[in-house]
């Protein structure tokens, strides 16, 4: 029997000579995880969906989550990543074009994730659970590539940033959000859909972005919504084909935000010039550059000095973005161990049977719900910000979401990989791409540290983010001795925030927790007694696998994509 159960032909066995030998039949290795629903094979999202406000979308998102299984578009991903993105600063002759070359799988999965509306659609067909199923539809999309989503994502995020200016706004929001991919490298006037990235970084300071150098120089008058010329460079530019820029540089009245496209109107380059694309250990599809300014065109986004304000409004959709691609992370790389586990045997029985891998992959499972969890959770928030509770609830719990989410999916793509053992460590498989991608949801959008920092921030501003968080968690109260006790400790400990820095990490991960166990009991998941056994009464470290008293294998039932 071959691995799809299927008789062997007796006649591909023998007779064989010396020299033509059939040397072993395959046996006992999986069939790839390929042509299945990413929609309606995670009862999690599809639970999750409904839950959120966004069962309207369920048909839809059936019908992409087909296609985004199939064989041929998961081929998309690895081609995307097998063949990266190259820079020609200039063309043969010497012309500067500042052109990024891209695989046609790079391509289709652009055009693809425009043509869905994952750039736009909660912006252009507001309702309710628009953001929820936008977010569904991102995280099967994120499953199949993640480095597209770069720019998706920046484009997506831009919208808010740039109605703060409604002139610039008027202009340029039209082919922003359109659904259409128009990838030339070309003035914006000529083309019929936008991208729009970020240039934020710099080389003296990330973070710190106080710190950046870069000079803009008013044109004429100056002030919102007028021209200025910028002159200095960005450290880390991802997605230098994008048509225009948001970016932040040192205006006469301190730092201020502005637009700044590839293109001037009137047909000329801008003179934002790529020097080179960084190399990365992950993220290989999409291009992240280093840029120079010189002089570069660009027109100021809401008032002078307000530079920080202003691009928060991008950053904190790209945070709740960063939330989506690392819970897609985990959901893939859970469904691969869980499918390996269920058709590879080893000493006997099949892999998932064994009772410490079903411990581990549950516990993987686990954690990869909780992930989805609290990200469509905070997706409903988005959905209601005219609610006091739930706007304060996207400041907070998009800190806190993004900070944990993001930090636990490395260790949990390094776990998932074990599972599949060596050919896990194959390039041929997704595990290494996806172990390779995890780090960086991480590191931009705001480090750890950062986000930590950030959440103090929001709570020292406004203290009823707090107080919304705990009436959040407390609406769990009653259902799980483990999480009341974490978090009558938790607020004890949060009483007094003089000394937070030396203590955030101990209380970020702690809000983070708590957060993940309430949405998980208020969602009625079948997770959440696991949850709160295994991340709140946990004794020592919490290592994967170390799961006592649930039930482990209708746990990865659950999770199982097949
Ligand atoms: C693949 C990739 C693509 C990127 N694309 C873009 C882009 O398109 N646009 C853009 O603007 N940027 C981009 N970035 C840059 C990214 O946003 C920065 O790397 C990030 O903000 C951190 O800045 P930094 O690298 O200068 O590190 P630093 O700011 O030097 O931070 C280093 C470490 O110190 C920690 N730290 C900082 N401050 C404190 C503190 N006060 N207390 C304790 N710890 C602290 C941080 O958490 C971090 O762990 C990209 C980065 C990567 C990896």
């Amino acid at each position: 029997m071959n691995a799809h159960g299927e008789a062997e032909d007796e006649s591909a066995h023998a007779p064989f000579d010396r020299y033509g030998a059939v040397t072993h039949e395959v046996i006992n290795q999986p069939v790839e995880l390929a042509d299945f629903n990413l929609y309606d094979s995670d009862a999690a999202l599809k639970d999750g969906v409904q839950r959120e406000g966004a069962e309207w979308a369920a048909n839809s998102l059936g019908a992409f989550g087909g296609r985004a299984g199939s064989a041929a578009y998961l081929e998309l991903g690895a081609l995307a990543n097998r063949n990266p993105p190259e820079l020609d600063t200039h063309d043969r002759y010497g012309r500067r074009v500042d052109l990024v070359r891209f695989h046609p799988a790079y391509h289709e999965l652009m055009r693809t994730a425009i043509e869905e509306g994952i750039h736009s659609s909660p912006w252009t067909e507001p309702r309710e659970g628009a953001h929820v199923a936008r977010a569904a539809r991102f995280y099967m999309q994120s499953q199949v590539e993640a480095g597209h989503g770069c720019p998706i994502t920046m484009t997506f995020a831009a919208v808010p940033c740039l109605k703060v200016q409604p002139d610039l706004a008027r202009d340029w929001l039209p082919k922003i959000t359109a659904r259409v991919y128009d990838p030339r490298n070309a003035p914006a006037g000529e083309k019929h859909g936008l991208t729009i990235g970020m240039a934020m970084t710099e080389k003296q300071g990330g973070s710190d972005v106080r710190a950046n150098t870069t000079r803009a120089v008013p044109v004429g008058a100056g002030g919102p919504g007028q021209p200025y010329e910028l002159i200095g460079h960005k450290f880390f530019v991802s997605a230098p084909m994008c048509d225009a820029f948001l970016v932040l540089a040192q205006a006469p009245d301190g730092l201020s935000c502005f637009l700044v496209p590839r293109w001037r109107p009137d047909g000329t380059k801008n003179p934002l010039q790529v020097i080179r694309l960084k190399r990365k250990m992950g993220n290989v599809s999409n291009a992240s550059s280093e840029t120079e300014l010189r002089g570069a065109l660009g027109w100021m986004v809401g008032p002078e000095g307000r530079g920080v304000p202003t691009i928060i409004e991008m950053v904190a959709m790209t945070r709740f973005d960063c939330m989506i691609g690392s819970s897609a992370g985990m959901r893939r790389a859970v469904a691969e161990a869980i499918d390996h586990c269920r058709q590879r045997k080893a000493f006997g029985a099949l892999l998932v049977d064994q009772p410490i891998m079903t411990a581990v992959l549950a516990d993987l499972a686990i954690e990869a719900e909780a992930a989805l969890t609290l990200t469509l959770r905070i997706g409903r928030a988005l959905d209601h910000r005219e609610d006091a509770h739930e706007d304060a609830l996207v400041r907070l719990g998009t800190a806190i979401g993004k900070y944990w989410i993001c930090k636990r999916a490395p260790g949990h793509a390094y776990e998932a990989l074990e599972c599949i053992g060596g050919s896990g460590v194959m390039e041929d498989s997704p595990m290494p791409r996806l172990y390779r991608e995890a780090p960086v949801n991480a590191i931009w959008e705001g480090s750890g540290n950062v986000q930590c920092l950030d959440i103090l921030r929001a709570i020292r501003r406004s203290p009823q983010t707090l107080e919304v968080y705990l009436a959040e968690v407390q609406a769990a109260k009653g259902e799980s001795a483990a999480l009341d006790a974490h978090v009558t400790g938790l607020k004890a400990d949060m009483r007094d925030l003089t000394d937070f820095e030396s203590r955030a990490r101990d209380l970020c991960d702690r809000l983070a927790t708590a957060l993940q166990a309430a949405a998980l009991i208020r969602a009625g998941s079948p997770m959440a007694d696991a949850f709160c056994r295994s991340r709140l009464e946990s004794r020592g470290a919490h290592n994967y696998g170390a799961l006592t008293g649930v039930d482990a294998r209708a746990i990865v039932k659950r999770a199982a994509a097949r």
